[in-house]
């Protein structure tokens, strides 16, 4: 009503200032009140009437969470080493209550791309949290050489916190290497910290990442077979984690043989059984079913379960907990529950795209995530929880099953690159000046090549050259190049954004599509920048979002501004990605 009355004052004034005849305002109101028509209160009377609506009708919405004081949960989930092919490979095997529902009642954007390099676990669940890249995160990799400390520092590592809940070191973790905030961090800071934030994962740098600064995060002690968590966070597990790792769900999830979903001449989609592209676990001879689970547990202890599809399992499991201990979802404000799966990549790196036992794996998986969405379904609805699914990065075919069937690929001998690198450079400048060669950096010794009066720059300068003579090494930057040029072509830009000022070394360096940084010569691996390693699964499911797919390029940076968006709160402090709504229907 102030409104309407104001807005027909202003439009009363200027028509006043005009013509000049008003001098007060009590005199443009008595104008104002005595020009009144019946018609314009008509006018007035439906224009309130219709705003009474709009309000009535936002408030009493359900779906609408960028109300954050709604009853709503928030479901991310993280697949590692999930490709997007997965989804369609594996389509005509899947139930209708995992992956199909997720497809058939959520969007789907198909052309998702982490847009950096190194494709690795830490920088990719940090780019989805955080809405941006290395570069900025400062999530270099798993680990990265620092040259101060002339050795490699781990991605979660924290000396100056404690384990929580075991007695290794495994707990020794934090997030501080991650210099931005997360969407999580975000959440807790708009809603006062009433929103609580859980992360669990089977790693720690799975779950410690999503989390953020300020939530909660769990992972597992693979010694122990129990979920931890470190002093960072707090000093005691919470009841409801103490009872779930009494609960021994280890002990039970392996306790019977690993064996496929479906009758074993049915997996078309993959290579058979046995051959000579997959690994195996410790005490087999072949990587062939059944796997004798309760045999294998006497030699690899209670971390077998993670590379076994039973870790899904134990996952699902405690978010069945977190959910009913923490009670999210029935709070004040938006609760979020992070689920980063990380058996699949353990299964991936050891077996392969192509093996039964990674399309056993999605299986499963699928059958654990519909176990998940109904037990979530009947908890608090599937109008109020949105959930998100994407992975941290793809994976390449294992290298000999590609060149047996004449697809080009290769792995570097690192330790041959380096001794010819080092014998070239001697040979030039009379001195060593190679600090490190890490899979995809050179780190220069920049003190040492200061007492030889020589420049960095043009060690580096030359280093890039030269590595293009090794086969395999498709090019190369120096951290010149990259401070004083901006690229657009995909690859460099994606070195670009995997390069942090502070901590990269002074060359960059990429590889050919499917070559790989290591020998492997069973199983796989990530992190180049070429599309087997870039594009990912995204899907938004649940609340109130309507079925739909694009296919137009998107980036996983674009995740965090989205939700930021739904949930009518701020972008993470170094975000960079671009928020995806219009595409959606909601
Ligand atoms: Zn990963
Ligand atoms: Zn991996």
């Amino acid at each position: 009503m102030t409104f309407i009355y104001n807005y027909l004052l202003t439009k009363q004034h200027l028509n006043v200032v005009i013509s000049s005849t008003y001098s007060s305002k009590e005199q443009i109101n008595q104008k104002f009140m005595r020009s009144m028509t019946m018609k314009n209160l008509t006018i007035i009377i439906f224009c309130i009437y219709q705003l009474s609506a709009v309000t009535v009708h936002a408030s009493e919405n359900p779906n609408h969470l960028n109300d954050i004081n709604k009853h709503r949960l928030v479901i991310g989930i993280v697949v590692d080493q999930m490709r997007h092919d997965y989804i369609s490979k594996y389509w005509n095997k899947y139930s209708d209550d995992g992956f199909k529902r997720m497809v058939r009642e959520g969007f789907s954007f198909d052309d998702t791309h982490f847009d950096y390099m190194p494709t690795n676990t830490g920088p990719g669940h940090a780019s989805v949290f955080t809405g941006t890249t290395p570069s900025i995160h400062g999530i270099m990799d798993n680990s990265w050489f620092d040259p101060n400390l002339r050795r490699s520092i781990y991605v979660t590592e924290d000396s100056t916190v404690m384990s929580v809940g075991t007695h290794t070191d495994a707990g020794k973790m934090s997030p501080i290497f991650m210099l931005s905030s997360t969407i999580s961090d975000e959440l807790r800071l708009t809603t006062n910290f009433r929103s609580k934030v859980v992360s669990i994962s089977l790693k720690d740098r799975g779950a410690i990442l999503p989390g953020g600064h300020t939530g909660d995060a769990y992972w597992f002690d693979s010694t122990t077979g129990h979920f931890i968590t470190s002093t960072y966070y707090r000093n005691e597990l919470p009841v409801w984690l103490d009872v779930f790792n009494r609960d021994n769900h280890v002990g039970r999830l392996l306790s019977n043989d690993w064996i496929t979903l479906l009758p074993i001449e049915t997996y078309v989609e993959s290579i058979e059984d046995n051959n000579p592209y997959e690994g195996t676990f410790r005490g087999m001879e072949s990587p062939t079913f059944p796997y004798k689970l309760p045999e294998l547990v006497k030699n690899s202890g209670p971390g077998l379960i993670a590379s076994t599809p039973f870790g899904n399992d134990l996952l699902v499991e405690l978010a069945k907990s977190a959910i009913t201990g923490e009670t999210l979802g029935v709070n004040d404000v938006t609760d979020m529950l992070i689920i980063s799966f990380s058996s699949p990549d353990y299964i991936g790196h050891r077996f392969g795209p192509s093996s039964i036992e990674v399309q056993d794996t999605y299986l499963r998986l699928d059958q654990s995530l519909a176990e998940l969405f109904k037990y979530v379904d009947d908890y608090i609805g599937h109008e109020n929880v949105l959930y998100f699914i994407t992975s941290d990065h793809g994976a390449a075919y294992n290298t000999n099953f590609l060149s047996d069937r004449n697809i080009p690929t290769g792995s570097l001998v690192r330790r041959e690159i380096h001794s010819e690198l080092t014998d070239y450079t001697t040979r030039k400048y009379g001195f060593d000046p190679i600090l490190h060669l890490g899979s995809s950096q050179i780190f220069l010794d920049l003190k040492k090549i200061d007492d030889h009066n020589l420049k960095a720059s043009e060690i580096s300068r030359d280093l890039s050259i030269k590595l293009l003579e090794f086969e395999g090494i498709a090019g190369a930057l120096t951290y010149e190049d990259l401070l004083f040029n901006n690229y657009s072509d995909q690859i460099r830009q994606a070195v670009q954004k995997g390069f942090n000022a502070q901590r990269s070394g002074q060359v960059l360096f990429w590889l050919k599509p499917n070559w790989f940084s290591s020998l492997r010569r069973t199983g796989t691996t990530h992190g180049t920048a070429w599309n087997y390693d870039t594009r990912a699964p995204l899907i938004f499911f649940g609340w109130n979002i309507k079925s739909g797919n694009t296919t137009i390029r998107s980036s996983i940076t674009d995740i965090a501004p989205t939700l930021a968006n739904i949930l009518g709160i701020s972008y993470p402090s170094g975000n960079t990605g671009s928020p995806l709504n219009h595409f959606m229907n909601y």
